[in-house]
């Protein structure tokens, strides 16, 4: 791209930038040079086939206390999400969202709330209207694609009206988040609001208190940010987001978009 034209742009964007919108969000040609210049090991690869187990390497040992589904490989995990009536939330689910993405050593996992009505519709996290700036924020600000990420909920089947999961749904849940974990392994997981945040680094706290600050789980670095349908309804904390995102980025060498 010309010097001035990419001058022009970078003014754009940074005027997009103080009106509280990550100008990175919509920049798709910068998003595929940058995607282009990530170290080797994080750039985008090839989803691996969800069905073929045998490619996953043993599950390390995260200390997680034996349960019935330690032994699970991950389809086996998602098979038994698939009919499981562990909570009162199977009564109402249209479908099981187990989760979506790369299943072998991601380079995060990202973990929210419940599904919404589109995701139970469509068995997909992550994919109405929260989902758009989400997958928006990973694709055109991280420089990332869905599939070189995994995606989960705390809640695999929707709590009626969205509600916030209840503690006692949360508890019958969070197993299989757990066994999902131990089994992708990734180097980062990022929580988005307050349930995911308290479900993997147990802080029963406001999100706005605890976002931005690393955390750890069984070993793996954890960042607890906003949720992308908090984002829907205050535009203006897309920056404490975006800023979330560009530590994790540091983190794991991902080069960030230039200012
Ligand atoms: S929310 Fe989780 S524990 Fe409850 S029925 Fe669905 S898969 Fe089972």
């Amino acid at each position: 791209m010309p010097e001035t034209i990419r001058k022009d742009l970078a003014a754009h964007l940074q005027r997009l930038d103080v009106e509280g919108m990550p100008s990175e969000w919509f920049a798709t040609k910068q998003s595929t040079e940058r995607t282009a210049s990530l170290p080797e090991e994080t750039r985008p690869v090839t989803l691996a086939p969800q069905s073929d187990s045998a490619e996953l390497e043993a599950p390390a040992d995260l200390g997680f206390p034996p349960s019935e589904m330690s032994a699970l490989t991950y389809d086996e995990l998602r098979e038994m999400a698939l009919g499981c009536r562990r909570c009162r939330l199977c009564e109402g689910r249209n479908m099981v969202v187990f989760g979506d993405g790369k299943i072998v050593r991601p380079l995060i996992v990202f973990v929210g709330e419940g599904p919404g009505a589109e995701e139970d519709k469509r068995g997909l996290p992550f994919v109405g209207r929260a989902g758009e700036l989400f997958t928006g924020a990973i694709t055109k600000g991280m420089g990332l694609r869905r599939e070189d990420v995994y995606i989960c909920n705390v809640v695999k089947c929707r709590p009626p009206e969205n509600r916030t999961p209840l503690p006692d749904e949360a508890a019958a849940c969070t197993p299989y988040l757990y066994r999902q974990l131990e089994l992708l392994r990734p180097r980062v997981i990022i929580t988005l609001g307050q349930p995911a945040q308290l479900a993997i680094c147990g802080i029963d706290k406001g999100i706005t208190k605890v976002r931005g600050q690393w955390h750890e789980f069984h070993g793996i670095k954890v960042m607890p940010t906003l949720h992308p349908a908090y984002l829907l309804r205050n535009p203006a904390a897309k920056k404490d987001f975006w800023s979330d995102l560009q530590m994790v980025m540091d983190e794991l060498g991902l080069k960030r978009p230039p200012a």
